[in-house]
């Protein structure tokens, strides 16, 4: 499968290039499985890569410039990384020209490029399309010496690009579970440390993404006061408890003692953030032990928490989580994101996989009077480069 989409995607480069491609940068997308609200305090979350994917092909030039087609859009732009103007470029090439630009940061020239982009990614549906796309676009510029920088820099050099040059305030999530996936295993990250383990994904369940199609303009607004929020949660409690750093150091005990100084909104942000942590670890065991009911009930657990205490749910949100709950081979589901819209994730029985997913979309059609698109995923492997006629996985 993912060497015919090399061949398709290199195929179509000759054509548009009249040149052989050199090679495939192919880079996945993510979905977090659980840990929500938790990277910006320090916490821990647990996304894994998924077997859609971004696929590059592309060869160098030698004259510095880059000309990149993608096909979701159906553009071609032309700019060389150093001298292009921010304001004339389309907005999605600020992804690849902020990629060209962080590299630079970091003291490596990137390759000029021709390149053809394809992607199986759902674009703006929270599957992480953007870092997708990012670390792709590093792996085109570097080529084959793209092994010489450290992952954990090439996670860095993506989130930089959509950081300072696209304008979008992420964590290192995205990029990082991208970079670190690999097929068949979730990814548990610790964000403070920045270190991780990867956790054998059962082999009897699959992932069913489902977009409420909503997105509502609370979203950014909502994401900055919540990080506030937790921010005022931080300073109070580090400068009242010994060993304290922020909410990641901090049990419930402890937050119980400052219930009265925090105020009920900022403790309920503070609730959701460490049952979260706790969540992440206690689901990181399920999965290793194979439990697939106990991993989708702390899945629910979360969407709950989410939903009262951290308050960033929306109704189609909870009609979607609602709509799962019974069905055939359900485990559990939760909304995956930012929140305020967006997108739910259901752990599921594999092989009850396409009927849970169109069971889904009838009753939320039904209760929310809106179209929901489903896809049915796993983990699959982290972003690599693939030889254009590759016959096997890399
Ligand atoms: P998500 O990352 O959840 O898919 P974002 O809004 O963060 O959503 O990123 C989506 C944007 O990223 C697209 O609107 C587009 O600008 C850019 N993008 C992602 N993938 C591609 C691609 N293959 N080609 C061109 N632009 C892309
Ligand atoms: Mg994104």
């Amino acid at each position: 499968m993912q060497s015919d989409c090399c061949i398709d995607v290199a195929d179509a480069f000759a054509k548009r290039f009249g040149r052989a491609a050199v090679a495939v940068a192919v880079a996945p997308g993510r979905v977090n499985i659980i840990g929500e609200h938790t990277d910006y305090n320090d916490g821990f979350v647990m996304p894994a890569a998924l077997d859609l994917e971004t696929r590059i092909a592309f060869a160098p030039r030698d004259d510095g410039a880059v000309r990149i087609y993608s096909d979701v859009v159906g553009e071609e732009v032309q700019f060389a990384f150093e001298s292009a103007a921010r304001e004339k470029l389309p907005f999605w090439a600020l992804y690849a020209w902020g990629v060209g630009m962080s590299l630079l940061e970091r003291g490596i020239t990137p390759s000029g490029l021709d390149a053809y982009v394809e992607t199986s990614v759902p674009q703006g549906g929270g599957l992480s399309s953007s870092a997708s796309f990012e670390v792709a676009v590093a792996i085109a510029c570097l080529g084959d010496k793209w092994t010489a920088l450290d992952k954990l820099d090439l996670a860095r050099v993506a989130r930089r690009a959509e950081n300072r040059y696209v304008g979008t305030q992420c964590g290192i999530m995205d990029q990082y579970s991208i970079v670190f996936g690999a097929e068949g295993h979730a990814v548990m990250l610790d964000c403070r440390s920045l270190e991780s383990r990867l956790i054998s994904f059962p082999e009897a369940a699959a992932l069913v993404i489902a977009d409420t199609s909503v997105r509502h303009v609370l979203g950014e607004s909502g994401y900055h006061e919540r990080q506030e929020e937790c921010a005022r949660a931080n300073s109070v409690l580090s400068s009242s408890l010994p060993g304290v750093k922020n909410l990641r150091d901090v049990n419930m005990p402890m937050l119980e003692g400052k219930k009265n100084i925090l105020g009920d909104a900022v403790y309920r942000r503070a609730r959701h953030v460490i049952t979260e942590n706790a969540r992440v670890h206690e689901a990181a065991a399920a999965m290793t032990a194979g439990d697939l009911a106990r991993l989708g009930a702390l899945m629910s657990e979360s969407h709950l928490s989410l939903r009262d205490d951290f308050e960033v749910s929306c109704r189609e949100l909870d009609v979607m989580v609602e709509s799962a709950a019974g069905l055939p081979g359900h485990f559990g589901t939760r909304m995956t994101g930012g929140g305020f819209g967006g997108c739910t994730v259901s752990l599921v029985d594999k092989s009850s996989a396409a009927a849970f997913a169109g069971a889904l979309r009838e009753r939320y059609q039904a209760a929310a009077r809106l179209q929901a698109a489903t896809t049915i995923v796993r983990p699959g492997g982290g972003a690599r480069l693939a030889k254009p006629r590759e016959t096997g996985n890399a």
